[in-house]
């Protein structure tokens, strides 16, 4: 077993997250074009290093680039679902959700004909009603919650939170993978407009991967078989001197007693009963 584990995860957004956004004019759409430039540079990126990855792909995608999704299939990657145009389910009646959710199965298993094993929500908001419905499909993993940094957990059903206190529900058999916005390209680097906010991103991508590796030592010193999960977009790390940094952190973290898996890999480990991301010494997990 190595010391730890590393998840590289990327979300092949391209044009559906400017649908998600209402952003259609051509350049905004053109933005979304850019993601099928960088995702070949990225497959032989990955390919050199002879690294296994996630990729999160909505639907629209799978349709509007089914070449490129089958490429990443075919060359050994993990495909997830990702919405199909990039909708938040958080805001979705469970009829609307469900639907959504059973086209964007479809249309991931028509072009890429990849067996799907998990979900990641578009921008991370899910609804009460989704553990369940992935849940109901025997998906094996869920994506886009924060409840840890190191450790895979089971999604739960039924808590309830409000002002009087909090009430946890059940876990269930679906396990999270978590994320975090700090381990996320996107605020770090992308400049982002709308009527409402201004996201100025545009920081030193050096500056981001310094954080990341000091996160994995962190994860390697203090925990047993910890698993740090990292989150990129094609149209966002796919830029020179973005991707010179990535490949920079790839090789100074390669140094360590890491494996790099699919999220897939991790939440089979967790349900096969491995404990991932345990203390070390005797303290509590949680
Ligand atoms: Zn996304």
């Amino acid at each position: 077993m190595p010391a730890g584990y590393v998840c590289l995860t990327f979300d092949f957004d391209a044009l559906s997250v400017w649908v998600d956004r209402g952003q259609l004019t051509p350049t905004p759409r053109s933005r979304g074009e850019f993601a099928a430039v960088a995702v070949p540079r990225l497959l032989d990126l990955l390919s050199r290093r002879n690294m296994t990855s996630t990729w999160f792909v909505p639907g629209h995608t799978a349709h509007t680039y089914p070449e490129l999704c089958r490429a990443i299939s075919d060359r050994g990657h993990e495909i997830a679902l990702h919405g199909y145009a990039h909708e938040n389910v958080a805001t979705m009646t469970e009829e609307v959700e469900r639907d959504v959710l059973d086209r964007s199965i479809a249309a991931l298993t028509e072009v890429t004909g990849a067996r799907i094993r998990g979900f990641r929500a578009p921008a991370w908001d899910l609804s009460e009603n989704t553990v369940t419905l992935l849940n109901e499909r025997g998906l094996r993993y869920d994506s886009s919650m924060m409840g840890h940094d190191y450790a895979p957990y089971r999604c739960r059903t039924g808590d309830r939170v409000d002002a009087s206190g909090t009430v946890w529900g059940t876990p269930t058999p679906l396990v999270e993978v978590p994320v975090s916005w700090t381990l996320d390209d996107l605020p770090h680097l992308e400049f982002l407009t709308s009527p409402t906010r201004t996201l100025p991103g545009l920081r030193d991508p050096a500056e981001m991967f310094a954080n990341w590796e000091l996160d994995l030592r962190y994860m390697l010193r203090e925990t047993e078989q910890g698993v740090l999960t990292v989150t990129f977009h094609p149209q966002v790390i796919g830029r020179g001197h973005r991707l010179l940094r990535l490949e920079e952190w790839l090789d100074r973290i390669s140094a360590h007693d890491v494996e790099f898996r699919t999220v897939a890999e991790i939440a089979d480990l967790v349900a096969d009963g491995t404990e991932l991301g345990r203390p070390k010494g005797n303290g509590p997990s949680h």
